[in-house]
């Protein structure tokens, strides 16, 4: 193949093309000549200004460009440099500084397609210069394109009401902005509700909690609705129609004054496990959940309720409410907001610790999980904060197994990164309420957090035995647990006897994370928790513009860590609705209603959900606000009626041509 032979496109010579190298330091210099590559392109067909620099995306790079717009008349650049995805708004907003269309602009991404990819430098400059000249030959086919303008709907919707929603919630509803914040159980709090201290500080949770949950229920400016779930999201960034499912509490919660009556009256006297103690209490049919529940209204449990299930009880609780709150008639209401932008902050579960049926989970009952250790310790607890065995005796012995379910090819590979922590802090509590013989089985310890390894310094000084090995497997011998494991700094087997065993399982996504992706149109990462859409530069936006996420959600994390990105996601959802308009990408989808014969496999194949089909007309259309421009209905239209515009056939065509001259 020959280079330096320009590719005649027919109306070439009346485009004034500026093609510029960038060395991106030795990033793409090292591998491609660069001084060589800008002499290529000069004789190319329409280039009519050729230049190489160190650093383009600097401001005197950028005002190199700028300058030959000015002086030399440029009206179509390209820029040789790195991927499209780091400085092309640089570059689009460097030429309309100047009056040039942004969509005038084309990036030949020599640096992640070329140098980091090429040791050989020949072969690379030769590479480069093939996507040069492919780049090149498409900028000569581009067209103006113009930005549309919608308004934003300043109000916001969050999903999710633990740690992650409440400080996202007032993080915006103190800056003025209407909320409406949607959880799903009938109480607000989430995980942090359960916890009893916290690492690495050991302030009791509730403490540092309720004041924010208080808070929740006072601003004028929150709407929460518990019991509640979204069933449809329509709409797009800045105009979200959001359909919410609220089931009946059968309490009418403006009269429910919160006295504890009807818990007492209701017959289910030996009530069901309760979903807060995690199973280690039981609650009635009709309940408050913990002391300091927000809100704090009783509501009917509709799978345990002998009326609602069983359609037979005496109704005693609605004898002894002296309000008259209970309310039998209630039905599941369907309610509809208007929003400009939502965060999803949904959290986690916990691993399901049956599914490694070698720790005795549900086999053995003094084997317990983190969370249920949480509920022990705590003084609100089945047992008053008091750590016990099932037999009410007080544990000599106490195990604390890290990784459960977290770093194991068998379950989940990712690290839950909070469960060392947790361990090593109920190690702590756990010595100080029982006096116990204290073992922490551990692969590493991760201590990550501000404070976290001075935490561990402090906890091994506390005389808490620390065994490298996982523990591989829980049985009973004369009377007492047994955990086995391979202490791997000795390279030797152990067994050691214990009364109790807790689990440090770690967070999983929710069990419907995969149908709240569905509902919000927005991906999961391979381990299934809700995906950013950079892992490092926007680590709370997702790919559907307007919807952020917050906490747990997007990946397990400590309380500190999922505060600061609920704060991140409410500061960008502030930034969205004080705009009052934003621009929209043109580089969307259109159909051409002349050609579309309304077969929908656009409609089936759109991951956006951004095409909509018109009956009276019987052809179908693109929401330009949905459409993220991904092509696929360009590509499957078998009438070539639907069309991407920047990516019109001419264009892509002309840049495969340049590519294989
Ligand atoms: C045993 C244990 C101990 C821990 N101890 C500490 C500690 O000491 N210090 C520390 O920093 N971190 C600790 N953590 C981590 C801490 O629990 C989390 O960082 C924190 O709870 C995450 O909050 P979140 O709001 O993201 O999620 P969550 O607390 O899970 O809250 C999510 C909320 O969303 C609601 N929800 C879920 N799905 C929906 C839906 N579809 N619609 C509406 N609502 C929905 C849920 O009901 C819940 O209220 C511990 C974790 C564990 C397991």
């Amino acid at each position: 193949m020959t280079f330096g032979v320009g590719l005649l496109v027919p109306g070439s010579m009346n485009k004034k093309i500026g093609v510029y190298i960038c060395h991106c330091g030795t990033n793409i210099a090292a591998t491609v000549d660069c001084h060589e590559l800008a002499r290529f392109a000069a004789t190319l067909p329409g280039v009519k200004v050729s230049r190489d620099y160190r650093y383009l995306c600097s401001d005197p790079g950028q005002d190199l460009i700028k300058r030959d717009i000015r002086e030399d008349s440029i009206d179509r650049v390209v820029i040789a440099a790195c991927s499209p995805r780091m400085h092309e708004m640089t570059f689009r907003n460097a030429i309309s500084s100047e009056g040039l269309n942004p969509y005038f602009l084309n990036i030949a991404n020599i640096r992640e397609q070329c140098s980091w990819v090429h040791k050989d430098r020949e072969k690379a400059t030769d590479k480069a210069k093939q996507i040069l000249r492919a780049a090149v030959a498409r900028v000569l086919c581009q067209e103006a394109l113009t930005a549309r303008k919608v308004e934003v709907n300043p109000s916001a919707l969050v999903v999710g009401a633990g740690i992650a929603g409440i400080q996202a919630a007032l993080t915006m509803a103190n800056e003025g902005m209407k909320v409406f914040l949607i959880e799903r159980s009938p109480y607000i709090g989430g995980h942090m509700a359960q916890l009893d201290k916290t690492f690495p500080t050991l302030d009791c949770a509730s403490c540092i909690f309720t004041p924010k949950t208080v808070e929740v229920a006072q601003n004028k400016n929150i709407e929460l609705h518990v019991c509640s779930e979204v069933a449809e999201v329509k709409g797009y960034v800045g105009n979200f129609t959001v359909t919410i499912k609220k089931q009946p509490t059968y309490v009418d919660h403006s009269r429910c004054t919160g006295c504890g009556d009807c818990m007492e009256a209701c017959v289910l006297k030996k009530g069901v496990p309760s979903e807060f103690e995690e199973g280690m209490a039981m609650r009635r049919a009709i309940y408050i959940p913990f002391p300091q529940a927000i809100p704090m209204k009783a509501t009917v449990d509709k799978e345990s309720c002998l009326l609602l299930s069983k359609g037979k009880c005496k109704k005693a609780c609605v004898e002894a409410c002296k309000a008259g709150a209970i309310d039998f008639e209630q039905k599941e209401q369907t309610i509809e907001k208007e929003v400009g932008s939502i965060i999803i902050a949904t959290g986690y579960d916990l691993f399901d610790p049956y599914l490694l049926p070698q720790y005795g989970y549900g086999i053995y009952e003094d084997v317990i999980t983190n969370l249920q250790f949480e509920r022990l310790a705590s003084p609100s607890g089945p047992t008053r904060g008091e750590v016990l065995l099932k037999d009410g005796t007080i544990p000599k012995g106490i195990a604390f197994l890290h990784c459960i379910g977290s770093r194991d090819e068998n379950a989940n590979l990712y690290c839950s990164r909070v469960c060392c922590m947790a361990s090593m802090k109920q190690a702590l509590l756990a010595k100080e309420k029982t006096g116990a013989e204290i073992y922490e089985f551990y692969i590493d310890i991760n201590a990550f957090g501000k404070g976290y390894q001075e935490f561990y310094k402090m906890v091994r000084e506390e005389g808490i035995y620390f065994i490298r090995g996982k523990g591989s497997d829980i049985f009973k011998r004369d009377g007492r647990l047994v955990v086995a494991a391979e202490d791997t700094l000795l390279g030797t087997p152990l067994e050691i006897s214990v009364d109790m065993v807790v689990l440090g399982t770690g967070l999983t996504t929710r069990h419907d994370a995969e149908k709240v992706a569905q509902v919000f149109g927005i991906s999961q990462s391979a381990d299934r928790f809700f995906m950013e859409a950079h892992p490092k530069l926007k680590p709370v936006s997702t790919n559907m513009d307007g919807i952020f996420l917050a906490g747990c959600c997007q990946g397990p994390k400590d309380i500190p860590d999922t505060v600061a990105q609920a704060s991140a996601a409410a500061a960008e959802a502030i930034s969205l609705a004080n705009k009052g308009e934003i621009e929209i990408e043109p580089t969307t989808a259109w159909i051409d209603p002349e050609l579309c014969a309304g077969c929908k496999l656009c409609i089936e194949i759109c991951p956006y959900s951004a095409i909509d089909f018109l009956e009276m007309k019987g052809i179908s259309a693109v929401n330009e606000a949905l459409c993220k421009g991904c092509g696929a209905c360009a590509a499957i239209c078998p009438n070539k009626a639907a069309r991407q515009n920047h990516f019109t056939q001419d264009q892509v065509l002309s840049e495969v041509e340049g590519l294989v001259t």
